[in-house]
């Protein structure tokens, strides 16, 4: 990517934005009105945006390294809670992707320095599921599986917290878990049974 060239590339972006609709950045000026939190990884590959083919002001959007919701993360809770009380999305969206780094590293036993109490999330997930996981011979499928199982394990933190239960008590918001898969392009719906978490999380984690 050639840096020189993104100011000319804006230009154009510009130029194609008011040929479409001329008063087009008077009315992004106005304010935004999202209807969807998207969580995802800061992995360069899986720009949210681009992936659902969305457009500006469509998707509030947060990202970090493996797509985590944690909850001493005062940056993801800031988040969550202002997209939900404040903007008052209807869904949130916790979007993970095959290959990912970050799940790689946590697979591993290596001293990663400041990262450490970062994997250590994900290393917690492969506990919880070490059964399922430990079944799986093939390492590629074990690594799939666990993109997949950080992603449930990701939403069942958004439904553990006090905004996301009075949401879905007051307008009914909705949890769901994806998966992008770099190989193919391919959105997969993990298709997460949120009430089911939720009435089971609430058992533990009633907040309200
Ligand atoms: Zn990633």
């Amino acid at each position: 990517m050639n840096l020189d060239r993104v100011f000319e590339n804006n230009k154009a972006w510009i130029k194609g934005k008011l040929e479409v609709q001329d008063d087009y950045f008077e009315e992004l000026g106005k304010g935004q009105n999202p209807e969807l939190l998207y969580i995802g990884c800061s992995d360069s590959r899986v720009t949210a945006e681009e992936l659902m083919g969305a457009q500006l002001g469509e998707v509030f959007v947060h990202r970090n390294i493996a797509n985590m919701v944690i909850s001493i993360d005062l940056n993801v809770m800031s988040v969550v809670n202002y997209a939900v009380d404040h903007l008052k999305v209807n869904h949130i969206v916790v979007c993970g992707h095959y290959a990912c780094g970050g799940v790689k590293a946590a697979m591993q036993s290596a001293d990663l320095g400041i990262l450490n109490p970062w994997l250590r999330n994900i290393r917690d997930v492969y506990r919880i599921h070490r059964n399922e996981l430990n079944q799986i011979a093939d390492e590629e499928k074990k690594y799939d599986r666990l993109v997949e199982l950080n992603v449930k394990e990701q939403c069942v933190n958004l439904i553990k917290t006090a905004a996301v239960q009075k949401a879905y008590r007051d307008r009914g918001l909705k949890v769901h878990g994806w998966v992008f898969d770099v190989h193919t392009g391919k959105l997969i719906d993990l298709k997460i049974d949120f009430e089911k978490y939720l009435h089971d999380i609430m058992e533990i984690y009633h907040l309200d």
